[in-house]
C-alpha cells in the first residue's frame, strides 16, 4: 500500500507534492520520493519519512510545473532505497511514474519484458513492470510525437498485460500527465483542480483529504479501467479502457484511508460509525452487557461510537496512545511490530477497572496487538474483555498491496472464533459478519478477497503460492 500524488500546473510544485505526501503518511513509512519536471527530471527519493527524506532539499534547483510523489510501505520487492518510487526511463520518452497497489503475474511480465522487449529491471518493485511495459508498447509505436489515442492504446495493453490493482500517474516529457486504474478499480484515485491567477492547476492522489489541505476542489474519483491525459494546453482527455467488475478494496474504509477522506462519496468516518451500528446488532445477539466501550486508538475510534450508540452503552476513551509511533499494521516485520505495540498503548486505569469493557479495534489479523491489548486490560484490573472486530475474519491473504502476510501468520485461516479469543485471552470475540458487509455495500462492488478468499482478478492455487513464497523470502514477514 501506498500514496500517491501528482500535480500539473503553472507553478513549480515540487513544496505542495511534499505537503500533500505528509498528508499521507499513515499509508506507507518505508520510503517517500519525488519527481518533477522541467527540460529535465529531478529525482529525489529515500528510506525513511517524508520529512527524513526531504530536510535538506533545495526547492531551488527543484524546478517543475509538474511532478509526482509517492510514500512507500512494501508489499513486494525489497525496503531498500533502490525500490522507492518515482521511477524513470528516458526510452522511446521521458517517462516517471508512481503507483499505488500490486502486481500479481510479476515473475511472468518480468521474463516477458525480457524475452520480448529485451528489458531488464534493476529493481524488484513492481511500478517498474508497469512502466517498462507500457513504454514498450510506445517504443512498439515508433513514433516521435505521440498522439492522445497512442497514449491510451498503450495504457489499454497495460491493462491487458498487467494483473492485479494499480492506480498510476505518469509524466510524459514535453507531451502532458497521465493517470489510469485497473479494470477492477481496486485502489483509490482522486482527481481535483485549483485555480490560480496564472490558470488551472490539476492534481490526482490517494486521498481526497490531501486536496483539503492544499485547496483544491475534488472533482472525482477515476472509474475502474479509466485513464485520463492533460496534455501541455491543460485540455482533458478520458477513455475508459479494459473494464472488468468492479471491486474496490472495502480495506480503504476500514483501515488504510483517513477518516476526512472521501471515496466514491462515502466519508470514511461516516463508514465506519455505520459499520459500528451494524456491529451493535451482532453484538446484541450474543446476550453479552458491557459496561463501557473502548476503542483501540486511532483507527478504531468511529466503529466504536457507532457500537456504542447501537447499545446504547457509553463509549470511553480508555487506552492512551503515545502519539509518536508508527502504525504497528504497516510495520515491516514481526519484531518491530511487537516492539511498537508494547511502546503504544496504555490503559487508563479508573475506566477500566473492574467494568466489562467491549474493546473495538478495526481488525484481527495476526492478533499481536489484540493479545497484547487483552493483556494490558487484564493487568489493569477489567472484569470482562469482549474483543470486537470491526472486520469480518481475515482468512486469506491480500494480493493486492496490503501487507496482511502469509496464510501461516493469519490467525482466522487457521482457528475458529473461540481458539482466537483462547489465544488472545478475551472473553469473547465478536465480529462483524461479511454477509452485513457486502449488504452496507451492495451499492459500490467492492473487494472482500481476504474474507472471503474470492479474488477479483482471478488468480490460479499455482500463483497464490508464488505469491506466498515471494513473501516468505523478502524481509518483510
Ligand atoms: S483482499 Fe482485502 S485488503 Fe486486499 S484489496 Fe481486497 S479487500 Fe482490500
Amino acid at each position: 500500500m501506498c500514496g500517491i500524488i501528482g500535480i500539473t500546473g503553472n507553478n513549480n510544485v515540487s513544496a505542495e507534492l511534499i505537503s500533500g505526501l505528509t498528508t499521507m503518511q499513515h499509508r506507507g513509512q518505508d520510503s517517500a520520493g519525488l519527481v518533477t519536471f522541467k527540460d529535465k527530471f529531478r529525482l529525489k527519493k529515500g528510506g525513511g519519512s517524508v520529512n527524513s527524506v526531504f530536510k535538506h532539499l533545495d526547492f531551488n534547483n527543484f524546478e517543475g510545473h509538474c511532478g509526482l510523489g509517492h510514500v512507500r510501505y512494501s508489499t513486494i520487492g525489497s525496503t531498500d532505497e533502490v525500490d522507492a518510487q518515482p521511477i524513470v526511463v528516458n526510452y522511446p520518452f521521458g517517462l516517471a511514474m508512481v503507483h499505488n497497489g500490486n502486481v500479481v503475474n510479476f515473475n511472468k511480465l518480468r521474463k516477458q519484458l525480457y524475452k520480448e522487449h529485451h528489458r531488464l529491471l534493476e529493481t524488484s518493485n513492481d511500478v517498474a513492470l508497469i512502466l517498462y511495459t507500457f513504454a514498450s508498447q510506445l517504443e512498439l509505436k515508433n513514433l516521435k510525437k505521440l498522439s492522445v489515442d497512442d497514449i491510451f492504446d498503450a495504457v489499454e495493453a497495460v491493462q491487458n498485460k498487467v494483473l492485479g490493482a494499480y492506480s498510476a500517474l505518469t509524466i510524459i516529457a514535453n507531451q502532458g500527465f497521465l493517470a489510469f486504474a485497473d479494470p477492477h478499480g481496486i485502489r483509490p484515485l482522486v482527481m481535483g483542480r485549483k485555480y490560480t491567477g496564472k490558470g488551472v492547476t490539476y492534481a490526482f492522489t490517494s486521498e481526497s483529504s490531501t486536496f483539503d489541505y492544499l485547496g483544491f476542489e475534488k472533482m472525482r474519483d477515476l472509474q475502474p479501467g479509466e485513464m485520463v491525459f492533460i496534455d501541455q494546453n491543460k485540455k482533458i482527455h478520458t477513455r475508459i479502457g479494459k473494464v472488468k467488475k468492479q471491486a474496490f478494496c472495502v480495506f480503504e474504509y476500514i483501515y488504510f484511508s483517513r477518516e476526512d477522506t472521501v471515496i466514491h462519496d462515502r466519508l470514511v468516518a461516516t463508514e465506519r460509525v455505520r459499520m459500528g451500528k451494524q456491529l451493535a446488532e451482532t453484538f446484541k445477539k450474543t446476550g453479552l452487557k458491557p459496561d463501557i466501550i473502548i476503542d483501540v486508538p486511532n483507527s478504531a475510534y468511529f466503529f466504536a461510537s457507532g457500537l456504542a450508540e447501537g447499545l446504547e452503552v457509553p463509549y470511553r476513551r480508555g487506552l492512551a496512545k503515545n502519539q509518536h509511533i508508527g502504525r504497528s499494521f504497516i510495520t515491516p516485520n514481526q519484531e518491530l511490530r511487537e516492539k511498537v505495540v508494547k511502546q503504544k498503548l496504555n490503559p487508563i486505569l479508573d475506566i477500566v477497572k473492574g467494568r466489562k469493557i467491549a474493546v473495538v479495534d478495526d481488525s484481527i489479523v495476526r492478533g499481536t496487538t489484540s493479545k497484547r491489548i487483552v493483556t494490558l486490560l487484564r493487568k489493569a484490573g477489567a472484569a470482562e474483555i469482549y474483543f470486537v472486530s470491526a472486520s469480518p475474519p481475515i482468512k486469506h491473504p491480500c494480493i493486492y498491496g496490503i501487507d496482511m502476510s502469509v496464510k501461516k501468520e493469519i490467525l482466522a485461516y487457521h482457528y475458529s472464533v473461540e481458539e482466537i479469543a483462547k489465544y488472545i485471552g478475551a472473553d469473547e470475540v465478536v465480529y462483524q459478519s461479511l454477509e452485513d458487509l457486502n449488504e452496507m455495500y451492495s451499492d459500490l462492488p467492492i473487494c472482500d478477497a481476504c474474507f472471503s478468499g474470492n479474488y477479483p482478478t482471478g488468480v490460479s492455487k499455482e500463483l497464490l503460492e508464488e505469491i506466498e513464497q515471494e513473501k516468505l523470502n523478502s524481509n518483510r514477514v
